[in-house]
């Protein structure tokens, strides 16, 4: 099976899932998307008004701005893989429980597993937390860090979520300042030079 049918497989058993939270007749799942052999693997919180209308991640005024900062480093959307930690807009765009991100979790592994990205860029502190429990996003933000995922090496970058950079001016400083920085990022990890300027943690 190649990655484009195993995310197929996927997706067809999250719909059939009928024990996933979130999951009402007001919303839709609304599944990864983008090249499957990307490198590069975003994950942010969960759908919001406009992606449970479309079933696509990251395609209101937040989605936007992903992709206008992903053109800042010559990238397009189609170029990497773009996916949320809940796959069902919770109600009034309120935040996730852990519960709830616990319940999609064994699906998001396997996601990030089929894709086999080099680097996880983390959008906001829930996605943070999955790899990188009780940091803070002030403190880490742009900052990569090694990790064990599954038994695979992985980088994980935090970043600020692109919604918390359109409410103010230094995050949104600070979020495309950070992008600047995954192109070297990218070919550190290619080149398997300079680790040492790696973090290593070994968590999952
Ligand atoms: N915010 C997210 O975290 N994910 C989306 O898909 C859209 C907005």
């Amino acid at each position: 099976m190649d990655k484009q049918e195993a995310l197929e497989k996927l997706k067809n058993e999250m719909e059939e899932d009928k024990t996933l939270p979130l999951r009402t007749s007001e919303t839709r799942l609304v599944f990864g998307e983008g090249n499957p052999d990307a490198e590069l693997y975003f994950i942010g919180e969960g759908p919001g008004y406009n992606e449970n209308l479309q079933g696509r991640p990251f395609v209101g005024q937040a989605g936007k701005l992903l992709e206008r900062t992903l053109s800042e480093i010559g990238l397009k959307r189609e170029d990497v893989y773009i996916s949320n930690i809940v796959r069902f807009r919770p109600p009034e765009n309120r935040d996730p429980e852990p519960s709830e991100i616990a319940a999609f979790q064994p699906y998001v592994d396997r996601e990030i597993e089929i894709i086999s990205p080099k680097v996880i860029v983390t959008l906001g502190r829930f996605s943070m937390n999955k790899f990188l429990p009780g940091e803070m996003i002030s403190r880490v933000h742009g900052k990569p860090v090694g990790v064990k995922f599954k038994g695979k090496d992985v980088i994980i970058v935090p970043m600020y979520h692109p919604a918390a950079a359109l409410r103010a001016g230094r995050v949104l400083e600070q979020f495309r300042e950070d992008f600047k920085r995954l192109p070297q990022i990218l070919e550190q990890k290619a080149t398997e030079k300079e680790e040492d300027n790696i973090e290593q943690l070994d968590l999952l």
